[in-house]
């Protein structure tokens, strides 16, 4: 159990570049929620509710836009067929479909399950640009997208197992994702 944790950690910093990951505990990431507070999503919940229904991680990622390590989630490297839905609110987010396996660490996706389930915006912490995607549902954090992708737009969802719950096609949470 040492050795792994060992290896996750150094898989961890050894990939964290590459996919523009970042520590999950640095104060920043704290922060980074802030101007998202005042926009206004369908599902409002106040932090305190938040805390209470979530795990402590998935309020850590979800909420304060914190990031799992490289290779630590639960769904990097799953490939059973299904839906994924946000963990804060239950919305469909991504398919199994536009899964693939992008070596770093994280669930990643070359399309959302339909238009208008995310929201964009720019991300400038750690003196990097990214673009933070967001639950256009409930505006929790949950990763980043990148123009690096291998589907015909070229893109690459790259999020936390933290925010997202899998339910397979046997699962009784599973419907059929609408057409996009
Ligand atoms: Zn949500």
């Amino acid at each position: 159990m040492k050795h792994f944790l060992i290896l996750a950690a150094i898989g961890g910093t050894l990939f964290t570049a590459g996919c523009g990951g970042i520590a999950a505990d640095s104060p920043a990431a704290r922060n980074s929620l802030s101007s998202t507070n005042t926009m206004k999503f369908p599902l409002q919940r106040t932090e305190e509710e938040w805390r209470k229904i979530l795990t402590p991680e998935q309020y850590h990622v979800l909420r304060e836009a914190g990031t799992e390590r490289a290779f630590t989630g639960k769904y990097y490297a799953t490939t059973e067929p299904g839906i994924y839905r946000c963990a804060a609110c239950g919305e469909i987010l991504f398919k199994s479909d536009d899964k693939f396996d992008s070596h770093c660490g994280w669930p990643s996706f070359s399309e959302i399950a339909a238009q208008g389930k995310v929201i964009e915006r720019d991300d400038t912490t750690y003196g990097m640009h990214r673009t933070e995607v967001l639950c256009a549902n409930c505006g929790s954090h949950l990763g980043h997208v990148f123009d690096d992708g291998p589907g015909p737009k070229g893109l690459r969802y790259c999020i936390n197992s933290a925010s997202i719950n899998f339910a397979d096609t046997n699962s009784p949470t599973f419907i059929t994702p609408e057409k996009k």
